[in-house]
């Protein structure tokens, strides 16, 4: 692969865009931040002209790969009849009904732009709602960037005590008082949870939770741990928020809390419910949604539900549900032949790769044999990620595309042509490593 257009584009961006990047995970790419051209269902092609099978897509939006039909007519249809009119639309109202149709805990639906602002607004009813300002969350997940939560995402745990760790910033600029009302638990550990609410329960609002832990190794809730967070939440009154704006409408139609069974409170999505528009969600059970309703809670945003996003988000969300959810199948019958042959090869490497998580996003990382099972974001770090890196790198080399950390995203235009490729190119650079 040679990369000398995007090198240059990076030295141009630089003068005018900080670091030449819009958003910060994009400066860990390799050899440097790439530039990109154009896209085609599971493809993409950089400004180079190198061709990658995209497993990437978007950092998820992508769930119908890159430039779907319906969503792209039905956004054009809109653009025709104008862009934005700053007051409501029928087109939000048929994207609404589809999108509580589909979702157990929505009762109603607020449309934004961004998961971050999405998680915002979560936050903000549930304390509305309560009268409480204690927000639990936990170790290694990835709620957005802004201040009031971005705390522990990626903290260092060498000495911290389990109940309780310091808690940790994500950034410079990130005032200390703004994580005054979070409480931080590692994740998967019911009785450290019941601890919690035994000391602090009448004074906690929300519980915060990514039901399956996508932004740090596509981990499983254990057996009961959903359902106890479910169950603390009802006994304390306090909300219980599931984050799923990566696993929203991707695990299944109605998301993780239809594919595991335990129907939260309120709920956060974005990424694959729009195909690719700029959207996002808050849903949740009436009764607290209608603080928005009842403007007794503030919700706003210029963008909200603009009618291009609605379009967008009502024609993703018929395509995957039509024909009894045919196409979403799809992606998770691809997703698993890619997981099945990624373990099988795993039988055959003296590397120690390791396929985790559910179809159609999973992770793919490099796990020393005799160590503790994986379960949450400390026990996670015994990954060998100078090992996952290589990987990584290699895969780019040739032609496959997946987001640094190892998660793969796995779309409707993914073909078993696809994973075929993949699974080779997988076998040629793990016996490079090896070498
Ligand atoms: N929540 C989760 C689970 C996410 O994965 C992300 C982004 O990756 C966000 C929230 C924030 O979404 P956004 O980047 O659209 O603000």
């Amino acid at each position: 692969m040679k990369y000398d257009q995007s090198q240059q584009l990076l030295e141009r961006s630089k003068k005018v865009i900080p670091g030449g990047i819009s958003s910060n995970v994009r400066a860990l790419w390799n050899p440097h931040p790439l530039f990109y051209d154009h896209g085609q269902g599971s493809h993409v092609w950089d400004v180079d002209g190198n061709e990658y099978i995209d497993y990437v897509l978007g950092r998820g939006p992508l769930l119908l790969g890159h430039t779907p039909a319906p969503v792209i007519e039905a956004m054009k249809a809109q653009l025709d009849r104008g862009m934005h009119y700053a007051g409501q639309t029928a087109i939000e109202v048929d994207a609404a009904e589809k999108f509580c149709e589909l979702v157990p805990c929505a009762d109603l639906v607020r449309f934004s732009s961004t998961g971050s602002e999405a998680v915002h607004a979560a936050l903000r009813v549930a304390r509305a709602h309560t009268g409480r300002n204690k927000i639990l969350r936990f170790e290694g997940h990835y709620h957005g960037w802004f201040d009031n939560i971005a705390w522990n995402f990626a903290p260092k745990v060498d000495g911290e005590p389990r109940y309780l760790p310091k808690k940790q910033p994500t950034t410079q600029g990130q005032p200390e008082e703004d994580g005054a009302n979070i409480l931080v638990l590692p994740w998967n550990d019911l009785e450290l949870v019941k601890k919690l609410f035994d000391e602090h329960g009448s004074e906690i609002a929300g519980v915060i939770t990514e039901p399956v832990m996508c932004n740090n190794g596509s981990i499983l809730p254990l057996p009961g741990f959903l359902e106890g967070l479910r169950d603390l939440c009802t006994h304390h009154g306090s909300v219980l928020i599931f984050d799923e704006v990566i696993t929203g409408f991707r695990l299944s139609l109605g998301g993780a809390q239809e594919k595991l069974g335990v129907t939260p409170d309120l709920a956060t999505f974005a990424k694959a419910m729009g195909g690719g528009t700029i959207v996002s969600a808050v849903a949740g059970k009436a009764d607290i949604m209608d603080r928005f309703g009842s403007l007794t809670a503030n919700h706003s945003g210029t963008y909200n539900a603009n009618p291009v996003a609605a379009a967008g988000v009502k024609a993703a969300l018929d395509f995957i549900a039509d024909n009894g959810g045919a196409e979403l199948r799809k992606a998770h019958e691809t997703a698993k032949i890619l997981m099945e042959g990624l373990s099988a090869i795993a039988t055959t490497t003296s590397l120690p790769l390791t396929v985790r998580g559910l179809p159609p996003v999973f992770h793919v990382s490099f796990v020393p044999e005799g160590g503790d099972p994986i379960v949450d974001y400390r026990s996670l770090q015994q990954t060998d990620k100078e090992i996952g890196a290589k990987f990584w790198a290699g895969l780019q080399e040739r032609g496959v595309r997946t987001v640094p950390e190892g998660l793969w995203f796995v779309s409707t235009a993914h073909t078993e042509e696809d994973a075929d490729k993949t699974l080779s190119v997988v076998r040629e650079v793990l016996r490079e490593i090896e070498a």
